[in-house]
């Protein structure tokens, strides 16, 4: 293997010729900018995310407008991102910015890695790209490319082969241009060491590339045991009244916490109960399609019940701002689990 300086280089070389320089956090990076498009990042494709960040950085341009902003509205714009838990952690951390470090971005690694949501790649990220601060960084990218580089063996989730790749990521981190070899050694995993079909002919390093020289890439890094996802069942009631339909805010922990969503029962029995508690009177009932939805634990087959109110729904005492009469005309800017929307956007069709 040649030294770290001779593979920065090379990593460097092929960064001024062939990296990303034009994405929208890469004008103007400060430690927020840098800090909201790590975590948008995280399990998102590039291209999905480009829209959201603008808007995201157009509404919210700091920690301070994040922090003060109704969770509500922090969840809209991420309504399709999905992964909500990293929403609500950068505002609990925009929140700790802005009590507690006075509303700047803090610089140092550790406060950084205190905040809420944020783990060492991420900081590293954060104060490398934005400030030139010298940490190495090793996002699942960055796995990626180390364990075919050096043909480490095992599942990077496991703490010992993590730990192995982190002393990988240190050797070879260079004390100059931080920032730009930091971005080429994600950009490299996401354009060129890619998870299936690598352009292993353009890689900077394919002449030292382990992995490539065992012809073994496709066995690097090494994959979790599989497990079969369980199977979980719901039906999602959707009570019509005219233009408009009947969600609640899902309490703040759990299965799309904070998000607006349907009323849901694990058994058609449970029907009259709960629309009685309702004040849901005269209906017709129709079984959309049932679909499913695949969250990272387990899969969730969901059986959507519209039921058409003939008669207006009685008014009912319920808690404040927890439930709503969504208008599929007048759509409120609110923060909806995936599933409602993809609902709410079949019903906005059927009623033409
Ligand atoms: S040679 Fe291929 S497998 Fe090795 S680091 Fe480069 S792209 Fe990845």
């Amino acid at each position: 293997m040649p030294s770290s300086s001779v593979f920065s280089q090379r990593i460097l070389n092929w960064f001024d010729k062939s990296g990303r320089k034009d994405l929208p956090w890469q004008q103007n990076k400060t430690p927020y900018s840098v800090w909201v498009s790590e975590i948008m990042l995280q399990q998102t494709q590039v291209t999905t995310v480009i829209p959201y960040y603008q808007r995201f950085m157009a509404r919210f341009p700091d920690a301070v407008s994040l922090a003060d902003a109704a969770e509500d509205e922090v969840l809209h714009h991420w309504t399709g991102l999905g992964y909500y838990a990293r929403a609500r952690n950068l505002q609990k951390a925009a929140r700790q910015i802005r009590d507690n470090h006075q509303g700047q971005f803090p610089t140092e690694m550790e406060q950084v890695m205190a905040l809420p949501g944020i783990g060492r790649s991420t900081a590293g990220a954060i104060l490398s790209l934005s400030l030139g601060q010298v940490h190495p960084i090793l996002d699942g990218n960055v796995k990626r490319v180390l364990s075919r580089y050096a043909a480490i063996a095992g599942w990077p989730g496991e703490k010992a082969v993590e730990s192995v790749l982190w002393t990988l990521a240190e050797d070879l981190t260079p004390e100059h241009r931080i920032a730009d070899y930091n971005q080429a050694m994600m950009d490299m995993g996401a354009t060129l060491c890619t998870r299936s079909r690598p352009k292993c002919q353009l890689c900077p390093v394919q002449a030292e590339c382990q992995a490539l020289a065992l012809n073994q890439v496709a066995d690097f890094p090494g994959k979790k045991a599989k497990k079969a996802l369980p199977v979980r069942r719901t039906i999602m009631l959707m009570p019509q009244w005219q233009s408009q339909i009947l969600i609640y805010k899902r309490p703040p922990a759990g299965l799309w916490g904070g998000l607006w969503g349907f009323y849901e029962i694990a058994d058609k029995a449970e029907l009259p109960k709960l629309s009685e508690s309702l004040g849901l009177q005269d209906y017709q009932i129709t079984e959309l399609e049932e679909f499913r939805h695949t969250f990272s634990h387990f899969h969730l087959d969901i059986q959507p019940l519209l039921l058409t109110l003939t008669r207006a729904p009685q008014a009912k005492k319920v808690q404040e701002n927890q439930q709503l009469w969504y208008d599929l005309q007048t759509p409120p800017s609110i923060g909806l689990a995936a599933p409602t929307k993809t609902l709410l956007h079949s019903l906005t069709k059927i009623n033409g």
